[in-house]
């Protein structure tokens, strides 16, 4: 029997969502229904200092407004920290990571790589992954053809002590069993570090596919960065409906006037992967 569709949403609750991240959310969604697959929420709260109070209540109350229901109960990272742990004692075990005090500069100056001076640091220091010059190629879903190669070794765990996102978003994918990765075009870099984590882990890597981008009239990505305006959860419809346009569907009059719930079947039924075009571009007004 062919395997389950698993796929995800993964907000970092560093503000309110906005427009482009409905689009994630909707294009992930809607890619799993039609693959008969499941539609996880995992909520990304792996940073304090970058949070904003109360936003992951928002954006879980967002999500609901908009009809997009998590299929199992939402999982929070920060709940998660001993299977961060254990993935990293896995690596070290392997002799995969390597603690590491230097900074970004001196890393690039060093190709990417461990340096000598890392060599039995001790104290306040970062874990980092063995992968600078690494390959990767892969089919993108929506970016199609890429070959990256990783430049520096990523760090796993910062000197704070926090768990990075690298090491924690693979670690969560692989425990809920995602198969198929759809986010942004902005997480489009991060890819081949984390194909490399997948496979240190002993687990396949999923497909991946990135959604262009929605942009702002100056040039930017929307982002909780440039102040994208906040989702008005009591439009749902219609942004669900410009979610759509922008997604490749030409949605029929009337549909913004239906619950979302109704917006979402009509939309399951109809998603094709192709006709999403793959250029980040602005909103179509
Ligand atoms: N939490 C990440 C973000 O909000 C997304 C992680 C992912 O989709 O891989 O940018």
């Amino acid at each position: 029997m062919p395997e389950q569709y698993i796929g995800r949403f993964a907000p970092s609750p560093t503000g309110p969502l906005h427009f482009g991240s409905l689009v994630c959310a909707l294009g992930s969604y809607l890619d799993a229904i039609a693959h008969g697959g499941q539609w996880l929420v995992r909520m990304e709260d792996l940073d304090p200092p970058r949070e904003m109070p109360g936003a992951a209540e928002r954006i879980l109350k967002s999500l609901h407004a908009h009809g997009l229901h998590s299929h199992t109960p939402v999982v929070w990272q920060n709940q998660r920290h001993h299977l961060y742990q254990q993935a990293l004692d896995k690596l070290r075990d392997d002799g995969l990571v390597y603690p590491c005090s230097c900074t970004r500069e001196q890393v690039r100056k060093a190709g990417g790589h461990q340096r000598a001076q890392c060599v039995g640091e001790q104290g306040n220091h970062a874990l980092r992954f063995h992968c600078a010059g690494a390959q990767e190629t892969f089919h993108d879903l929506w970016q199609g053809e890429q070959t990256q190669v990783v430049g520096e070794d990523p760090i796993l765990k910062r000197k704070d002590g926090l768990y990075a996102y690298q090491l924690a978003v693979v670690v969560d994918d692989i425990a809920q069993g995602v198969n198929c990765v759809v986010r942004g075009a902005d997480l489009l870099d991060c890819t081949a570090v984390q194909s490399q984590l997948f496979r240190a882990l002993g687990a396949s890597v999923p497909q991946f596919g990135h959604l262009p981008l929605v942009m702002n009239e100056g040039g930017q990505k929307l982002s909780k960065q440039n102040h994208a305006a906040p989702l008005d959860d009591q439009k749902a419809s219609a942004n669900l409906v410009q979610a759509l346009g922008f997604l490749g569907f030409h949605p029929p009059p009337g549909l913004e006037s239906e619950l979302p719930t109704q917006i979402l079947s009509w939309a399951s039924a109809r998603w094709q992967r192709q006709a999403v075009d793959r250029r980040n571009r602005l909103l179509a007004q």
